[in-house]
């Protein structure tokens, strides 16, 4: 007789998060030496050197567990936004609040409501923790906040709000937030995803803060050190949320979640303004050449606030990405957003946006009108 393993009902739905490729991947899979990857919004000039040098110098304290209090990192997000420290928590990622907040507030009884084509973490501890996922459409490639309103029943936990949205690159607006938090009882914690907010330039982007400044309960904001601080490899993101709500996260949390040179290199990124400016100030030129070339290709995308553009390619995209990676470059398919058609890219330095223009044109035949 044999005796199976048993997973839990959980699992049974759940299919696991699609990284983008790894370059050393691409580089064994076709025999290739140059690969660049545009595939999961890192920063393409690096990491902020303050940070590095922090990491550097932590590196001779590895031997002890880190703070699991996170003190002297929560006490410097806390200044940097004027918020009382208590409202202010940081987790393995943003992704490990994401974890932390589900493992919290949800349970089998819970529905969860996204939006269709949004970040794929939240679907995923949703099905963990075997509570039912309930999608909104997009509108206009965006999130529909009346529709995310509309879908809320007794049974809604938690509702997220990717802001600006991953992989569209949209923003909802401080006045259809604003209408949208009217909406919203008090039993569903709203979670504002902000992992691109550094790169927002639209003056109509809420400040969601304020909810948390006005001892609001249900609002908990997320951000990440991994985008525009380069810090994707060591894993940092934090939470802005009422104390109540925090100490729900603290329950489930990993005792040392954080590790020691995540908070190190998190306190001197917090410091280093001028790499976050540089980051930023690239990222808008780049943008903005991405746009004019895709429109000499006549393609269409979709406007965005952030590191990457999702671009129109039809019904052979699928065929277009694995041309693109033969041709070394790793873009990301948007077929498992639930958008067939579509790609999304990394805004890179110049060099790669155009090998990433040039190679798309090549394998569509088409001519850049210059
Ligand atoms: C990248 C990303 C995150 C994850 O951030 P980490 O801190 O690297 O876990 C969360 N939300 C969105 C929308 C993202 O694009």
């Amino acid at each position: 007789m044999t005796q199976n393993v048993q997973r839990q009902r959980g699992l049974d739905h759940l299919k696991p998060y699609v990284p983008g490729k790894p370059v050393e991947e691409v580089k064994r899979e076709y025999g290739l030496d140059d690969v660049i990857k545009l595939a999961s919004n890192e920063n393409p000039l690096g990491t902020s050197p303050k940070a590095v040098a922090a990491m550097r110098e932590a590196l001779a304290r590895i031997n002890v567990y880190p703070d699991g209090q996170s003190y002297d990192l929560r006490q410097a997000l806390a200044r940097r936004f004027d918020l009382p420290m208590e409202t202010v928590t940081v987790g393995n990622g943003a992704d490990g609040l994401i974890m932390e907040l589900c493992m919290a507030f949800l349970d089998e009884e819970s529905e969860v409501i996204v939006s269709a084509s949004s970040f794929p973490v939240y679907d995923i501890y949703t099905y963990i923790m075997r509570a039912e996922l309930v999608k909104t459409p997009l509108k206009d490639y965006g999130l529909d906040l009346e529709a995310m309103a509309d879908a809320v029943t007794e049974r809604t936990r938690v509702i997220f709000v990717c802001n600006p949205n991953n992989p569209t690159g949209t923003v909802v607006t401080a006045d259809e937030v604003d209408r949208f938090m009217r909406r919203i009882p008090e039993h569903v914690l709203v979670v504002f995803d902000e992992a691109y907010y550094e790169f927002v330039d639209a003056d109509d982007y809420p400040t969601t803060m304020d909810y948390v400044r006005e001892g609001r309960q249900n609002v908990l904001i997320l951000r990440t050190f991994s985008k525009v601080y380069g810090l994707a490899g060591i894993r940092l993101g934090y939470g802005i949320g009422h104390p109540d709500v925090l100490a729900c996260l603290h329950q489930v949390k990993e005792p040392f979640a954080v590790n020691l040179l995540a908070q190190a290199a998190g306190l001197a990124a917090l410091g280093d303004s001028a790499f976050l400016e540089r980051t930023v100030t690239t990222n808008c030129v780049e943008r903005h050449f991405l746009y004019g070339e895709l429109e000499r290709l006549g393609l269409f995308y979709v406007s965005s606030h952030t590191n990457f553009v999702m671009v129109e390619i039809g019904p052979q995209a699928g065929d277009v990405v694995e041309a693109l990676l033969k041709a070394g470059v790793i873009v990301r398919p948007c077929g498992g957003y639930d958008l067939p058609d579509f790609v999304r890219v990394t805004i890179g330095e110049r060099g790669q946006n155009e090998r990433f223009v040039h190679s798309l044109a090549r394998i569509l035949g088409r001519s850049e009108q210059r």
